[in-house]
């Protein structure tokens, strides 16, 4: 396996590198170790420092950081400026907040004092996806080196622009050698540093598969993770839903980043009342967008990240068709040059297809129509994942309802708001475990110390 730069929009290499050999890993592990016991002994304002000025450097150089991405995964340039943005947001946000996160917690035994301290762990290991090229990487950097901890991470093989992008990033801040190190490594050499006794944690963000090999191999060798994994958010439309409003969401939910965002809306629960209008008025609005050059801002659907993405997404609608879904509209890759996939509906996705417990990974959309709010409520959990979900309602206390009754780490009540740097990020079942981002993404990777002192006789 390589690290290839491809452009999605056109199939051109545009560059290809070589994984690192095995005395470089070598190298590297010992150099982010030596790194971690000096970082850890600095202080939150020493840390800020750093971590402030990596967020500076994000937001003055947003065009720098956003083409590369748009280049090798074909996110819309649009998008892709926004992300840095984000991106540089979510830093920053850490390098204010981190020392506030960690504060000593003051507990109240029934004899003498005590509290909790937190204190860094060590060198954590981070495996990243190429949806969000900077985003991820922001989500695990900013919290966890303000915490003390040290970063290695292995990014996606199809992103190694935007991965040593965001390793120069580092160093231009003032980092020291070992802070951030990106990996051009093979799955192979991931499993041998989750073994490697130097490394103390593993954070991934990845498709359910990597997470169970990589959880696996993390609790084989007693290390904490976090895992990140896919999801089938459900986005109930109950009667009473602004029609208007909802639509735009579902284009946006389902559409956003090409439909490659693990939080995407990709079941449409929709109450029978309102079912042919939301499906005449968001099939309109998919056929709308015209697949374009994603440099430029006037496209509105950008390619697949990759051919095989492409590839493995048509194979997976032809087998739910296969089993019985219908084809609404899309289905086909676009008649021109790079991966292309039409905005596509599917219906009639039965419970004994096995695409009705599936992710469908890009610009596909599953339709099902149901009676009533219970109805909608038991289909959005009938789903081997849980990560988000969103309801449409004009009743914001019904819309509360709903959301609480929803089996998921996150839910949406009239948007699809999925990210902010304050709010947690993470889900249950086979969406993972843990949490990015928020107060909750810097207790991750964090030793939770009892400190108590009280003046007792011991026992005798
Ligand atoms: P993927 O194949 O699991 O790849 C993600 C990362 O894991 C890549 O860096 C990949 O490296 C690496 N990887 C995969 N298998 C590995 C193994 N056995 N050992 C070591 N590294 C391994 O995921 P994807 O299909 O590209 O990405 C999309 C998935 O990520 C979707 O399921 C999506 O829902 C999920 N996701 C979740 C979140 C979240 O926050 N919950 C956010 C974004 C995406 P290579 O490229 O070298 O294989």
């Amino acid at each position: 396996m390589s690290y290839q730069s491809l452009n999605p929009a056109t199939g051109k290499v545009l560059k290809s590198f070589a994984e690192i050999s095995d005395a470089d890993f070598e190298k590297k592990i010992a150099t982010a170790s030596a790194c971690y016991e000096v970082w850890r002994k600095k202080s939150y304002a020493e840390r800020a420092v750093i971590v402030a000025k990596a967020a500076a450097i994000m937001k003055e150089k947003v065009d720098e950081f956003a083409k590369p991405m748009t280049l090798e995964m074909g996110k819309r340039i649009s998008e892709a400026r926004g992300e840095v943005e984000f991106s540089s947001s979510i830093l920053a946000y850490y390098a204010k907040n981190a020392e506030k996160f960690l504060a000593p917690v003051k507990l109240h035994p029934q004899v003498g004092e005590a509290h909790m301290e937190s204190s860094p762990i060590g060198v954590i290991f981070g495996v990243e996806p190429w949806n969000f090229p900077y985003y991820q990487l922001a989500r695990v950097a900013g919290p966890h080196l303000m915490a003390g901890n040290v970063l290695m991470v292995k990014h996606a093989s199809c992103v190694p622009q935007c991965a040593i992008a965001f390793e120069k990033l580092w160093i231009d801040a003032g980092a020291p050698a070992g802070l951030y190190t990106n990996l051009l490594i093979s799955h192979e050499q991931s499993d041998r540093i989750i073994d490697d006794p130097r490394i103390k944690g593993v954070a991934l963000t990845g498709s359910v598969a990597a997470g169970r090999s990589l959880a696996a191999r993390a609790g084989k060798n007693l290390k904490v993770s976090s895992m990140e994994l896919g999801g089938s958010d459900a986005f109930i439309v109950l009667e009473d839903a602004d029609l208007e409003h909802t639509v735009k969401w579902a284009v946006w939910g389902r559409m956003y980043n090409a439909g490659q965002t693990c939080c995407a809306a990709k079941r449409f629960i929709v109450v029978e009342e309102l079912a042919d209008k939301f499906l005449e008025k968001f099939s309109a609005a998919l056929q709308a967008l015209k697949p374009g050059d994603p440099m430029d801002e006037k496209t509105t659907l950008g390619p697949l990240s990759t051919e095989s993405a492409l590839v493995d997404l048509l194979k997976q609608v032809d087998g739910a068709v296969a089993k019985g879904a219908k084809v609404l509209m899309g289905g086909k890759r676009y008649d021109r040059p790079g991966s292309f996939m039409e905005p596509t509906i599917l219906t009639d996705v039965k419970k004994d297809n096995p695409a009705f417990r599936d992710e469908f990974f890009g610009p596909v959309a599953m339709f099902f129509r149901v009676k009533d709010e219970d109805a909608a409520i038991a289909l959005a959990n009938d789903s081997d994942f849980g990560l988000g979900g969103s309801v449409f309602t004009k009743d914001i206390a019904r819309g509360k309802r709903v959301a609480s009754r929803v089996e998921t780490g996150m839910m949406f009540i009239n948007n699809i708001s999925w990210s902010d740097a304050e709010l947690p990020f993470g889900g249950i079942k086979d969406s993972g475990y843990g949490r990015e981002l928020g107060n909750m993404g810097i207790q991750e990777f964090v030793n939770k110390k009892l400190v108590r002192t009280a003046h007792l006789e011991a026992p005798v």
